[in-house]
């Protein structure tokens, strides 16, 4: 169970290229999800006549579950330039694992959650920073694929393609780097050098 808030408006908006199709979950609602907010901009969405579907589910974080949701809306998907996922980080890295060749950006920032948060069948995870990276980074999470949550690149030490620190698991800046080159999105490494709000860090 994660907390979310929904990124400014107009920081939504220029991730915006081409048809929408668009993602909510409502799986950890009973904690906090920003329900209204995110209503009323997918209405405005939705009058530009850009967005091809909508799909509102809960716990996208079960790629088994999500596999059922999609074949509903598979000529939606289809249709769609990129995907606009308004979730946790976990749902988000969820989404983008399973449409590998899909643009999928996170509407979201999620926040710490202090405590037990319960269990689910996750695949990916998320350090609940406070400031989504995944727009950036191809929809993996920089903070929980880099050893060293690096979040301006490559540390320059993998090996092969793997980690200097765990030789057992690849770079994951190197798994960014192939994502954003199969969605055409190198040109995403080019931004400025991102400074982190370390005042949203749970570790603070
Ligand atoms: S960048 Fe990673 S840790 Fe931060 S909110 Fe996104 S998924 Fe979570
Ligand atoms: S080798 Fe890759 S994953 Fe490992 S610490 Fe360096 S950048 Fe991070």
């Amino acid at each position: 169970m994660l907390i979310t808030e929904l990124k400014n408006k107009e920081t939504i908006l220029s991730l915006i290229t081409g048809k929408v199709f668009i993602i909510n979950c409502h799986g950890c609602k009973e904690i906090r999800f920003p329900e209204h907010e995110a209503e009323a901009l997918q209405k405005e969405l939705q009058e530009s006549g850009n967005v091809t579907g909508i799909l509102t589910t809960d716990y996208i974080c079960n790629p088994d579950y999500l596999k059922q949701r999609f074949a509903k809306h598979e000529a939606e998907i289809e249709a769609a330039d990129m995907i606009l996922v308004f979730s946790c980080g976990v749902g988000v890295q969820t989404v983008a694992a399973y449409f590998e060749n899909k643009r999928v950006c996170a509407a979201c920032d999620t926040y710490a959650l202090p405590g037990y948060q319960g269990v689910t069948p996750l695949e990916h995870d998320c350090d609940q920073c406070g400031e989504c990276y995944l727009n950036i980074t191809g929809g993996i999470c920089p903070l929980t694929a880099c050893s060293k949550s690096l979040v301006n690149g490559q540390c320059g030490g993998a090996k092969n393609g793997m980690c200097e620190v765990d030789p057992n698991m690849e770079c994951g800046w190197e798994r960014i780097y192939q994502r954003l080159k199969k969605v055409g999105r190198l040109d995403a490494l080019k931004c400025p050098v991102q400074v982190r709000n370390y005042a949203t860090d749970p570790d603070k």
